[in-house]
């Protein structure tokens, strides 16, 4: 528990949300600022920066429980689409520095404010594209946290 941290304060009981769903380890409540109606954060009751600062367990329940939310969104709000976002850094736009996922309803004829590619974004080279995929894979090589997974599914430790 950070006493700083709204989403602590909220899964302490001292702040008010609208709860969808809760378990030990998750809790997922309605943005008090939302997107779009119907906009819901799930939110891992311990306290970690951002994804990348989060145990994978807990990472992945997160990921299973707005997984099965989703559909009761787009069923209770008629979306045509429900985007799953987490921001991870200040700079990406992350209000609340405690890892949180959005499930984000968009209506048919609405326009989402971030759209992939960008309008007008440049196409790299083949070549540029080589070259940033080896330097991502040098690093991640170094940080040695991951292990490959075979194009089958099954988990092989590097
Ligand atoms: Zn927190």
């Amino acid at each position: 528990m950070n006493e700083h941290c709204v989403f602590c304060r909220i899964i302490a009981g001292e702040e008010t949300v609208s709860i969808v769903y809760e378990d030990d380890a998750v809790v997922a409540f309605m943005d008090i600022q939302p997107a779009s109606p119907g906009h819901v954060l799930v939110v891992s009751c311990e306290h970690h920066a951002d994804l990348f600062d989060t145990p994978t367990d807990l990472a992945l329940h997160c990921l299973e429980v707005a997984k099965q939310l989703g559909p009761g969104i787009r069923e209770a709000t008629g979306a045509a689409a429900v985007n799953l976002f987490a921001a991870n850094g200040r700079a990406g736009g992350q209000d609340v520095e405690h890892f949180h996922l959005h499930l984000i309803p968009v209506q048919e004829d609405e326009h989402f404010e971030l759209q992939l590619p960008r309008p007008g974004a440049p196409v790299p080279s083949r070549s540029q594209l080589d070259v940033m995929a080896a330097r991502i894979g040098r690093a991640v090589q170094k940080r040695g946290e991951v292990g490959r997974r075979s194009r089958g599914g099954g988990a092989v430790s590097s």
